[in-house]
């Protein structure tokens, strides 16, 4: 974005709080795809902020000023940057800004290696992010802690708090959060040898990135990817994913994500023992190295450097490589002994995560239960859809087809009695033509409330086709089933059709049939279908009762 561009957005010389505000919205927005921009959109921001003496405004472009700077490599200014922010966050009473603050002041001193500085500004972060109530602020400092255990290659440390943040960060609505996150714990099962689990999280981490301006993220999730590719010996595809990270990191300019691709594809070149190639790609590593000063990096190539020559037999330049490996090594020893974790830190760490942990399990529970009611609600609603009928309620030809065996089978086993009443409309075929199709849809739904009225919770009442339904009444004999048929029949003569449509009435004719030890569900069909057939051609609106057997062969 031109400079000519960004004028827009500055705020004018006689400002109100709103210009200054939509300044560092711009700035906000543009932080991932131009820094560059967003330094100049936080400092006139700041300006403004100054002059109308607005702490709060002054505070937020501060930070947002500051993490401009500690992208672009310029350490020193962020610290002071963040230093201030944190100050104003003090006097506001705002812990949430101190939290952010901390995690600037975090993010630099770990830039400048200054590890155990790095270690109590996460602690305050975490601490104050606690105290905001924000848990993006406590998350952002759960990464911060693994990746100092990280870079002390204490990978299950890392893993943990790691692990906890992907797990927070899942609660959370903040897709960069949960892309972060599982990032870093990647990168920590990389190290652990966990690569498929580490392939997992980053096709996840990909899904989760849909936005294309993070363009340094897909640069490490390659980076990765290419590692895991090489662990698992398939050069082709590791060196795929290298050279596409490398192109990602000239893209957006990082000269630390660039020296990682290169010292990646020297290590590929080695295995596959294209020794010059190697040597190649890790003079360019180690001349990015020296350019960004970064001791850790320039041991580390050096280590290859002089195993490569030793390879090839130049020991001269193995040996050189090797004093110039043990200077870093010596130097970087002695910066990490003060590291360890003092007594304070660790029972300020523990405090804080019985504070987390707290949390954790009162969220997890609450959103257990949500997903536990969701399910059975949703359990409720495919059962209810896959036994019943849409049209009125009553349960299906399926539910009746399942249903009626065991119920059989129950009064096989009780020796109890059971009846099935077969229910049809009358001439219903008229109540369409006559009204409408509608009309006869509204029929069949009143009807069967009506009749679902008259049953109890042990009958079945299921549509058995068209307008045909059956009822099952188990534990009743075929007296008390002809009662019951008898009141339906009343029930839906009686009622007021007309007022559904003018002039319309209905009846049901009905056929019962008592089952007996001999009859199989075919034959009880059969029997109260016969039933019916008779009460339509007595008349219809009948009920009819299938001859019931001597009480002898009844049982
Ligand atoms: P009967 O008294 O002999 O039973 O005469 P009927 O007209 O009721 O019998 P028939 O079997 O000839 O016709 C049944 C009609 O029921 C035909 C069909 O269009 C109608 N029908 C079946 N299912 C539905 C439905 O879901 N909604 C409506 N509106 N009509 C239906
Ligand atoms: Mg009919
Ligand atoms: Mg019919």
């Amino acid at each position: 974005m031109l400079a000519s561009d960004l004028r827009q957005f500055l705020p004018p010389q006689c400002c109100v709080p709103d210009d200054i505000s939509r300044c560092l919205q711009q700035g906000r927005h543009l932080f991932a795809s131009h820094c560059e921009s967003s330094l100049i959109l936080a400092q006139a921001a700041l300006d403004s902020a100054c002059t109308l003496e607005h702490s709060a405004l002054q505070a937020e472009a501060l930070i947002l000023l500051g993490q401009s700077q500690q992208v672009l490599q310029q350490t020193d200014v962020a610290l002071a940057s963040f230093q201030r922010a944190l100050v104003l966050g003090k006097r506001l009473e705002s812990c949430a800004i101190q939290s952010v603050a901390c995690e600037g002041l975090a993010l630099c001193y770990q830039n400048l290696r200054q590890n155990p500085k790095a270690l109590q500004a996460w602690l305050n972060a975490l601490e104050l992010g606690l105290q905001s109530g924000e848990p993006v602020r406590y998350i952002q400092a759960y990464l911060g802690i693994g990746s100092l255990y990280f870079q002390h290659e204490n990978y299950e440390q890392a893993c943990y708090y790691q692990a906890q943040a992907v797990e927070w960060s899942q609660l959370q609505d903040d897709r960069d959060l949960q892309a972060k996150a599982r990032l870093h714990l990647a990168a920590t099962l990389i190290k652990m040898n966990d690569y498929s689990l580490a392939e997992q999280l980053l096709q996840q981490t990909e899904n989760i990135l849909l936005l294309p301006v993070r363009l340094s993220w897909q640069a490490e999730i390659n980076h990765y990817l290419g590692l895991i590719q090489m662990a698992r010996q398939d050069w082709p595809r590791a060196e795929h994913y290298f050279q596409a990270a490398h192109a990602l990191n000239v893209t957006t300019a990082s000269r630390w994500g660039q020296t990682q691709s290169l010292i990646s594809l020297g290590q590929l070149s080695a295995l596959k023992g294209d020794l010059q190639a190697a040597i190649v790609h890790l003079q360019d590593a180690l001349q990015l190295a020296e350019q960004q000063a970064d001791d850790h990096l320039r041991q580390q190539i050096h280590a290859e450097l002089s195993a490569l020559y030793e390879a090839q037999g130049d020991y001269v330049r193995a040996t050189a490589h090797h004093i110039e490996f043990h200077q870093f090594y010596l130097q970087l020893l002695k910066q990490n002994t003060s590291d360890q974790l003092d007594a304070l830190s660790s029972r300020r760490l523990k405090q804080a995560e019985i504070k987390l942990q707290l949390l954790r399990s009162e969220l997890e529970v609450k959103q257990l239960m949500q997903q536990r009611s969701l399910e059975h609600e949703r359990m409720q609603q495919l059962e209810n859809a896959a036994f019943h009928d849409a049209l009125t309620g009553a349960f299906n030809r399926h539910a009746l087809d399942e249903q009626l065996p065991v119920l059989l089978q129950q009064a096989r086993q009780d020796g109890s009695t059971l009846c099935l009443i077969m229910i049809d409309f009358d001439h219903f075929k008229q109540v369409n033509d006559g009204y409408s199709h509608q009309v006869g849809d509204e029929v069949l739904k009143t009807g069967i409330r009506l009749l679902l009225a008259l049953t109890r919770e042990t009958d079945l009442l299921a549509r058995f086709g068209g307008e045909e339904f059956v009822l099952i009444l188990p534990r009743k004999n075929a007296q008390l089933a002809r009662r019951v048929a008898e009141r339906m029949r009343q029930e839906i003569e009686q009622f007021d059709w007309a007022a559904l449509a003018p002039g319309l009435a209905v009846t049901i004719s009905l056929g019962c049939a008592q089952w007996h030890s001999g009859m199989g569900i075919d034959d009880l069909m059969a029997a109260a279908d016969q039933a019916l057939y008779q009460a339509k051609h007595a008349g219809r609106n009948q009920v009819c009762l299938a001859p019931v057997p001597p009480t002898g062969a009844a049982q």
